[in-house]
């Protein structure tokens, strides 16, 4: 018996329950709990119509850990699949080590209050789950996940030694909005207006946003203009794979898209602290007197509210993405290199889970990984990335759940 918990209701966590419900016989109970639960009961409604399932639903408020272990300790999940936002990780770690459950991410830890993101914080508890025999699986979306398991992989079949890796995030869809993130604005817009960062002979090495760019050529798609970013799994690859020399992460955008990136920034409304704000107050504009009350706001807060929610972007939603992996290093005293990637139409997505691309690779992969440990493929006690488990069982899910993948040999990677 595998009883689960899926937290968060939103599009990767629709993706990932679509593909749970699929694979019945790994999954044998679910639960969906989110701070809404309207949306856990819409979501279960359209799964028990579709599937025959019998997905229950619960609200939760995955900030507090009391709530996180009333809920786990009366639902008992073996595995907690966290696809809330990258605040609550470590609430929902805390809940799950006082109720013994396991736990999987798709995103690493990140505070509210500082838009910064990396490992420490959640590699912190390795000691803690493994004392208690419990795993704790991170990153398993498509990049942090697919990406390192095919680093994984390529490490694994194709080379001694991996020196130069490029991870390298192609959305060729359009979505016919002027302006919309693919995944939770907040977190997006957060991630995307850092600092560059990546892997150098030893040390990382800083830019400023979107400083470095080039074109590159992405299969089925042609030349899209990259932009190097930092990206959370270099972090962890670069300890697990010593001999890489320089790894980096490149991602395309659109010029509209920086154009009103660009805007939203300089207007400040990608701020993440508090601004004070007048409001009227609503009972005394009926009593014909206009008394205002000072409210406090967060710019990118209200932003989230008033941008297109991703959720509902796959109807027009055209074209696939394209994410793969290029890398150069050493077989047998010879250079090599090798591109490994999948392409992901949105249209066939949106025909089977009524979500867009980019949550259909996030929400596969996390399904995936959810697989592997109930099938005791992925299960050792600790905190662990991806790319420290066999990357084999999962590759071969990859091809059979919907996220088919292509290697090129010897190739000209461009980087
Ligand atoms: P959404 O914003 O669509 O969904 C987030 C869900 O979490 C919502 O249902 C939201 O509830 C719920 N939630 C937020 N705060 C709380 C809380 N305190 N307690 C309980 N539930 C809460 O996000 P996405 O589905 O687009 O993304 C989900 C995760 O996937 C994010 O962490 C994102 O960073 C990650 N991701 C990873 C990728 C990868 O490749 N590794 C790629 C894309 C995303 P409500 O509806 O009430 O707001």
């Amino acid at each position: 018996m595998s009883r689960i918990l899926i937290i968060g209701a939103g599009g990767v966590a629709t993706v990932c329950a679509h593909k749970v419900c699929q694979n019945r016989d790994v999954f044998t109970e679910v639960m969906i709990a989110s701070r809404t639960k309207s949306k856990c009961d819409a979501l279960a409604k359209v799964l028990n119509e579709k599937y025959g399932t019998n997905v229950q639903t619960a609200q939760v408020d995955a900030d507090s850990v009391p709530a996180l272990v009333q809920l786990l300790s009366s639902w008992k999940p073996v595995l907690v699949i966290n696809l809330a936002l990258p605040y609550q990780d470590l609430t929902i770690m805390d809940a799950c080590l006082e109720c013994g459950c396991n736990y999987m991410d798709t995103a690493n830890y990140e505070p509210k209050d500082e838009a910064h993101f990396e490992y420490s914080w959640q590699w912190a508890y390795r000691e803690r789950f493994e004392k208690a025999g419990l795993t704790a699986i991170l990153g398993c979306g498509f990049d942090p996940g697919v990406t390192s398991v095919f680093t994984a992989y390529a490490a694994k079949h194709h080379f001694d030694a991996i020196e130069y890796l490029d991870i390298v995030d192609c959305n060729a869809g359009n979505h016919h909005k002027a302006f919309a993130t693919n995944f939770n604005p907040e977190i997006n817009i957060r991630e995307i207006t850092q600092k560059g960062l990546y892997w150098e002979n030893g040390r990382y090495i800083e830019t400023e946003p979107m400083e470095i760019h080039k074109p590159l050529n992405y299969p089925n798609i042609g030349p899209r203009e990259s932009y190097l970013l930092h990206h959370e799994e270099i972090e962890s690859l670069v300890i697990n794979y010593p001999t890489i020399k320089r790894a980096r992460f490149w991602m395309t955008f659109g010029q509209q898209y920086l154009t009103y990136l660009d805007v939203i920034q300089n207007i400040g409304m990608s701020r993440i602290d508090e601004v004070e704000y007048e409001a009227p107050l609503a009972d005394s504009m009926a009593n014909g007197q206009c008394s205002m009350v000072k409210v406090k706001i967060v710019p990118l807060q209200f932003l989230k509210a008033v941008l297109p929610n991703p959720q509902d972007l796959g109807e027009n939603y055209e074209g696939e993405t394209s994410i793969g992996c290029r890398i150069r290093g050493q077989k047998d005293g010879k250079e090599h290199t090798y591109y490994v990637y999948n392409n992901c139409s949105h249209e066939a997505a949106y025909r089977e889970t009524g979500m867009q691309g980019v949550s259909y690779t996030t929400g596969v992969p996390a399904m995936i990984g959810a697989m592997m440990f109930l099938t005791g493929k992925w299960a050792k006690p600790g905190v662990h990335n991806v790319e420290e488990f066999d990357p084999d069982p999962f590759m071969e899910q990859l091809n059979k759940q919907g996220l088919p993948w292509h290697e090129l040999f010897d190739v000209d990677i461009e980087l």
